[in-house]
């Protein structure tokens, strides 16, 4: 019921669009795999409370308007997973320190890029000419240094430097019968040891 109240929304906004719309609005109505929502950004004050923490989406999603969403959510797992090994597991010095240096981090991925929502879906036939130019042209100076740039803040992130020494520890997981994962190599025992310590 609720698809079909979304289908009529955009039905009813593209009505009259012409060229192939009509045959994509048909081929809508008999899709298994309908898709429709919002966008919104998530900020919060804060991404944990006790021992309960977020990452990636739940808590800083950025919508696919800035990109990026993908980048932080695995940032932010490895930053996460990092802080709590250097406090050996104690969440309550981990949990803060985590935000205070992903926070700067996730606010740069935030960041709408120029022209804002209009930019990513324009309403006027010139604006929708120009964003059309700008994407055939995206892969050509000077287009495609404009339009990397704020994909490069995806590297722009410095991991601690006591995070270094996880680069050689190899750990791969096979899936067992009942779909449960078990670690195939032999885990730094130490490291193991120190990441699954639970605070007193
Ligand atoms: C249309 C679209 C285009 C995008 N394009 C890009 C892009 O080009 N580049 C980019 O970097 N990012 C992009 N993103 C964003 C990217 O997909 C997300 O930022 C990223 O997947 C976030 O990862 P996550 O692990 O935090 O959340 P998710 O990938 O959403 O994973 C959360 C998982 O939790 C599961 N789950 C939810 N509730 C429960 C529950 N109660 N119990 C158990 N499981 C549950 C969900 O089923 C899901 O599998 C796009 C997103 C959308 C929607």
């Amino acid at each position: 019921m609720q698809a079909e109240v979304e289908e009529g929304v955009i039905a009813h906004r593209f009505a009259g669009a012409g060229w192939e719309v009509p045959r994509l609005l048909a081929a809508m109505r008999s899709a298994s795999d309908f898709f429709f929502d919002s966008m919104g950004q998530v900020k919060l004050p804060a991404w944990s409370r006790g021992r309960a923490v977020l990452v990636g989406d739940a808590g800083y999603c950025p919508t696919p308007l800035t990109g990026l969403g993908t980048s932080l959510a695995l940032v932010g797992a490895y930053m996460l997973a990092g802080e709590l090994v250097a406090a050996d597991g104690d969440h309550r010095i981990a949990f803060p320190r985590n935000e205070r240096l992903m926070r700067p981090y996730v606010s740069r991925g935030q960041q709408l890029p120029p022209g804002g929502v209009a930019g990513y879906a324009p309403t006027s036939t010139l604006t929708i000419r120009l964003r059309a130019l700008s994407m055939r042209s995206m892969n050509r100076w000077p287009m495609r240094r404009l339009l990397s740039a704020p994909f490069d803040k995806a590297g722009d992130i410095a991991f601690p430097a006591s995070y270094r020494h996880w680069t050689r520890v190899q750990v791969w997981l096979e899936p067992e019968s009942d779909g449960h994962c078990s670690t195939a190599a032999p885990l730094d025992s130490e490291l193991l040891s120190r990441s699954t310590r639970s605070p007193s």
